[in-house]
This record gives C-alpha cells, sequence and structure tokens, in this order.
C-alpha cells in the first residue's frame, strides 16, 4: 500500500544550517539573502526561502528565481566581504511559460497566471528560453559581469 511521504529537500546540506526551514529544506533569508540568525551564511536558489516582494509572495524552485537569487546573493556575499553595500533582492514579476507541445506554448503574467501570449508566439518565447536565456554567459570578463549585475531586469 503506497504511504505519503514527505517532498524530498530542496538540498540536504541545509539540514547542516542551523536555521529555520520551510517544508522544502529551504533555508528562510533575509532581504540580502543572508539565513535567518546565521550570520555568515547565505543562500540562494533552489535552497533559499526569499520574499520576492512586499506583497507576501516568495520564490519558487525554478530558474527564473534562481538566476535573479544568484546575482543577489554573489553580489551581498562580496559586499559582506568588502564592508559595501548590499542590494536587497527584488523581483516583483514572476512570470510561466508552458510548453505545450506541436500545439506551442502558453505565457502568463503574475501570481494569478494571466494569460498573455498562446500558441506559435509563445513557443517562439520559449525555445528562446530554454536555448538562450538559461545558459550561462561565455567566459568573457564584460560579458560574465553584465549577467551577474544584480539590477539587471531580466524578464521586464
Ligand atoms: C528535470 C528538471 C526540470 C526543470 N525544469 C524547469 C523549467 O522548465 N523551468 C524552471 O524554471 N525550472 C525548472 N527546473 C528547476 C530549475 O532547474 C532549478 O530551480 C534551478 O536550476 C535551481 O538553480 P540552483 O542554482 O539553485 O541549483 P542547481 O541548478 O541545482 O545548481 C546547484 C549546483 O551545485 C552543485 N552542488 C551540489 N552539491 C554540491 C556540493 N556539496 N559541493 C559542490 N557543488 C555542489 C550541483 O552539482 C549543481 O551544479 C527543473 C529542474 C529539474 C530537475
Amino acid at each position: 500500500m503506497a504511504s505519503a511521504s514527505k517532498p524530498a529537500p530542496a538540498c540536504a546540506l541545509t539540514a547542516q544550517i542551523p536555521a529555520e526551514r520551510d517544508a522544502l529544506g529551504r533555508l528562510h533569508v533575509d532581504r540580502n539573502l543572508r539565513v535567518l540568525g546565521v550570520d555568515t551564511v547565505y543562500a540562494t536558489g533552489d535552497v533559499a526561502y526569499a520574499a520576492t516582494d512586499d506583497e507576501g509572495n516568495h520564490a519558487m524552485m525554478s530558474c527564473q528565481h534562481a538566476m535573479n537569487l544568484g546575482r543577489s546573493a554573489g553580489h551581498n556575499v562580496a559586499a559582506d566581504l568588502l564592508g559595501t553595500e548590499p542590494i536587497p533582492y527584488s523581483q516583483p514579476k514572476y512570470v510561466t511559460c508552458l510548453d505545450l507541445g506541436a500545439w506551442g506554448a502558453v505565457y502568463t503574467e503574475g501570481w494569478e497566471r494571466e494569460v498573455k501570449m498562446s500558441g506559435a508566439r509563445a513557443k517562439e518565447l520559449k525555445t528562446r528560453i530554454n536555448t538562450e536565456w538559461i545558459y550561462p554567459p561565455s567566459a568573457e570578463r564584460a560579458e560574465a559581469f553584465a549577467a551577474a549585475d544584480p539590477l539587471r531586469i531580466f524578464v521586464a
């Protein structure tokens, strides 16, 4: 007989941090992505339970959020070490783009997922996401720094 099981944690390593975690094992962080109660640890991407805005929304375990969280955490860890100002993580815009095979795709905006584009046009967008946007920049200094800018708005 099948039994109910707990979801797999975002990463088993988070259990080693003595801090509050959500049901997915993600660490609660402040707006600078510092783990609450553990000043020397920052969390990002799939392992951060991070507020995206002031409306009560939180990052999903998704590329969309992981990329911006990474930019912010990278900046803020360096700022912490160098004694400069952190830049709070903020990502109020939330979108989804769902591939539905040969028919096309569906693109939505907002946490209520209002459909903004569908069919072949949305499929073109999904193809760009999957073939260009999710890949890291080339190992070229200027391009890498530009891609790491925490103020870069990726989904406008
Ligand atoms: C099959 C699949 C499909 C997905 N599809 C989508 C999608 O369509 N759209 C979407 O938005 N999201 C999707 N996601 C989710 C998305 O991939 C993640 O949210 C995102 O990659 C998280 O980024 P991250 O940097 O936090 O972690 P990761 O991308 O997982 O990177 C973590 C890195 O840390 C390394 N690592 C782990 N442990 C250690 C260690 N002890 N020492 C050193 N390095 C270590 C890993 O090797 C890995 O390279 C998908 C995920 C999966 C698994």
